[in-house]
């Protein structure tokens, strides 16, 4: 439990040295470490001599592409051999010496019994995980003792791992086999870089919670031991978050889920492809014979295409429905079409893939058998994986890509199509339930279930006009090229060192008794003390509007007796008429508007900004449609600044808008004098050049402060915290990740703390 600090060591060190230290924590990396079900490679035994072939699939093709291109582009650079957790029976030392291993990866072994293997692997992954994860509950089979397994095999790769992980090393853990591993790793290397990336979808909440309570628990708890945890897509991440609240409880903010423990972050990050890889075999010599063969086969006919796995979730019988609606319904296409179905070999000694396997080839003969001539057969059914060159060529040459699965995280088949579209152009026509569909929304998206539409769509994409496919597929491949599998990979490398480094600057040390009387203590021998103390939420409790948030009586005294020990400031969001309602007849400094006013003790208010508030105009609309976009929502309005409160919305859509808002926002504002502040629960934007911080700063350059202390509890009073001098002590209120040295759990603390201090300088006796 890295994150609940309060070792007495800590609090042996002064308070004024913690940010300091954390400003070293993140570094770059010297080492990738992958850890994933499989290995890169198999290992053939040809009459006892072992060889290793190259694994197909899209994690191992991203992975490998990545790795060949930092090395080609940086061999003198100080990196290390990038290594590869991964089941494997054969010792490492014999399989790294292979020829075929040695110049890419340093391999790791983890040995799984076939005994824990049968239930972890076959069972958990995919008789349970799988069907679940692809929303089809029906298959899903909860066995007996599957998830004991599923947790002893997460624990014989953390064994494994646990050997060769070292400082500076950015471990990378892939897929539904492993979502338990990353907390081990966070339970025993607290330090270390950990990124976990679901290859797979993550399903909604309602479908995700038929498992057992327990196993939800377990491997939401299990994932978030990732600093960073990867998604193909928006929803996917969105699904997982919401599972995390509603599952384990906790508070999500912007994606990120901010315990006592954990600080992690959810997002999405669309794997791709190695774009020029696939562009550039389009003109090799070596696909040149591949492309003659095909082009002897297609003669003057249109060709279309599939490329899969043999999976239940692909929807072979609903596409090939299609194909025969499409040649029923389009008579005169008969003749002129060849669809060219391949399925490359997956699971097939499982019954259930065999029995599926006979039903698509029984449904090829059939169809082959309605419409086929003497020289015409409607399908050519493939079951057989293809060579790369192969592969690029039926690419290259075909004139549509039907990809039709009626699941699938990602599908990198459409990326490859697209990126392959070189001496002519073809058109896709994607599931829009594939992961792809969201960054691909040129091609001609269908409902995998809807047979009709996607019959009409093969005749749409066979018939399109040569501009308006070279205008849809160009757009598809300029984004590809944009965010290849290079960029994907940096990104996740990057956001984890962000997250990383957040995590460290905001690591939350709740606030206890000893750590109270030394602030008590320090403050009863200063000379000339000042506090800063926040209003809402701090003060007092947040309540449902603000105008409900006022002071009671016994907070006036109390902050009247402490404006007599101290100089004090409330430092608030509110505006200047109810700061001067309540406090200002007492004896202190009140800063308004998060710092764009300040009224000195006893004198007028003072603002340095312009008061040109037209801009109010521009944003004013904005905020009114997100208002009516998300009921309970509403605008707040002062002088320097408009808010949109999202606190009595529903909280999902809310969030999701706010986040939508924001960038709205972001781009509204450019070139305007204007910021974007994040509250809790708030969105506001504000004219800029000031903050708490900045107030604070003008406060405190006036006088010989020797002890300063500031109580706040959200993003605004970061700001603040940040301003202030090292020597300073700051006190966050609430758990949430913070700039501050300490953390009141609950507000009601501080009013008890302030009373403390109050009352330590009330009895001073010098
Ligand atoms: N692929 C392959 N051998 C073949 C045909 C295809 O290795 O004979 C590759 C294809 O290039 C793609 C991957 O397999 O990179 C399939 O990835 P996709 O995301 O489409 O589906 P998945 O198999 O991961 O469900």
């Amino acid at each position: 439990m890295p994150y609940i600090v309060l070792l007495p060591s800590s609090i042996s060190r002064c308070f004024y040295n913690y940010e300091k230290m954390t400003d070293n924590r993140s570094s770059e990396y010297k080492r990738i470490v992958i850890v994933a079900y499989r290995l890169p490679f198999t290992m053939k035994n040809r009459s006892g001599t072992l060889t290793a072939v190259q694994n197909s699939g899209g994690l191992v093709s991203a992975v490998l592409s990545l790795t060949d291109r930092m090395r080609g582009q940086n061999p003198s650079a100080s990196m290390d051999k990038t290594v590869w957790v991964g089941r494997g029976d054969y010792d490492a030392g014999l399989i790294n010496s292979l020829e075929e291993v040695k110049n890419t990866f340093e391999l790791v072994p983890v040995k799984i019994p076939d005994s824990i293997n049968e239930k972890f692997y076959g069972g958990f992954c995919n008789d349970l995980i799988w069907p679940l994860f692809h929303y089809f509950p029906s298959m899903t089979v909860f066995g007996q003792g599957y998830f004991e397994s599923y947790k002893k095999a997460n624990r014989l790769f953390f064994n494994e791992l646990r050997k060769i992980i070292r400082p500076g090393d950015f471990v990378w853990i892939h897929d539904y086999q492993l979502f338990l591993l990353p907390e081990m790793v966070r339970e025993e290397f607290p330090e270390a870089s950990v990124s976990f990336f679901l290859h797979i979808p993550f399903p909604s909440y309602e479908v995700f919670r038929i498992m057992p309570d327990g196993h939800q628990k377990a491997i939401l708890r299990g994932m978030l031991g990732a600093d960073l945890i990867g998604f193909h897509t928006h929803d996917y991440a969105q699904h997982f978050l919401k599972s995390v609240r509603r599952s384990l409880g906790y508070d999500i903010s912007l994606n990120s889920v901010m315990t006592e423990e954990i600080y992690s972050r959810a997002d999405a990050f669309p794997i791709s492809i190695d774009f020029n890889k696939f562009h550039d075999a389009v003109l090799l010599k070596e696909t040149e014979k591949y492309i003659s063969r095909i082009r002897k086969q297609k003669r003057d006919r249109l060709l279309i295409f599939s490329v899969d796995r043999l999976d239940y979730t692909k929807g072979f019988i609903n596409r090939l429905a299609a194909f025969e609606l499409f040649l029923e319904r389009y008579s005169k296409m008969r003749g002129r079409v060849i669809f060219n179905m391949v399925i490359v070999p997956s699971r097939d000694t499982i019954a259930r893939y065999q029995d599926m396997k006979k039903e698509i080839e029984a449904t090829v003969g059939r169809i082959n058998g309605k419409y086929g001539t003497l020289d015409w057969n409607p399908i050519i059914y493939q079951y057989k994986s293809l060579r790369f060159n192969e592969l690029i060529a039926l690419y290259s040459h075909s004139d549509v890509g039907l990809l039709t699965p009626l699941r699938d995280g990602m599908n990198l088949v459409a990326k490859e199509y697209v990126a392959s579209q070189r001496q002519q152009y073809g058109m896709l026509i994607l599931s829009g339930l594939a992961g792809a569909a969201a960054e691909m929304s040129e091609s001609i998206l269908v409902n995998p279930s809807d047979v009709s539409q996607m019959a009409d769509a093969i005749f749409e994409a066979l018939t399109m006009r040569e501009e308006d496919k070279k205008k849809r597929i160009e757009a598809m491949k300029k984004r590809l090229q944009d965010y290849d599998v290079y960029s994907w990979a940096e990104d996740i490398l990057r956001t984890t060192v962000k997250v990383k480094s957040d995590s460290w600057s905001f690591r939350v040390r709740i606030i206890n008794r000893d750590i109270e009387n030394r602030i008590i203590s320090t403050f009863y021998k200063a000379k000339k003390p000042l506090l800063f103390l926040d209003y809402d939420g701090t003060l007092v409790p947040i309540r449902e509007f603000p105008e409900l948030a006022v002071p009671d009586l016994q907070l006036i005294l109390l902050t009247e007796r402490l404006a007599a020990v101290a100089d004090v400031v409330i430092i608030s969001g509110r505006n200047k008429d109810f700061l001067d309602k309540w406090f200002s007849n007492i004896n202190l400094t009140l800063v308004a508007e998060h710092g764009a006013f300040i009224r000195y003790s006893s004198g007028e208010w003072e603002s340095s900004l312009d008061q040109d508030a037209s801009w109010k105009e521009k944003i004013r609309p904005l905020m009114t449609r997100y208002t009516n976009r998300c009921k309970g929502s509403f605008i707040e309005e002062k002088r320097v600044s408009l808010s949109w409160h999202y606190r009595n919305a529903d909280e999902d859509l809310s969030s999701l808008r706010a986040v939508e808002l924001k960038n709205e926002l972001e781009e509204s504002i450019f070139n305007m004098p204007l910021q974007i502040l994040e509250g809790h629960k708030v969105v506001e934007v504000k004219m800029s050049g000031y903050n708490k911080g900045t107030a604070a700063k003008k406060l405190t350059a006036s006088g010989n402060y020797d002890f300063i202390l500031a109580i706040g509890d959200d993003k605004t009073d970061e700001e603040l915290f940040h301003a202030l001098p090292d020597y300073a002590i700051s006190l966050k209120v609430g758990k949430g990740p913070t700039r501050a040295k300490y953390s009141f759990l609950k507000q009601p603390a501080v009013t008890a703390f302030v009373r403390r201090l109050v009352e330590s300088r009330e009895n001073k006796t010098d």
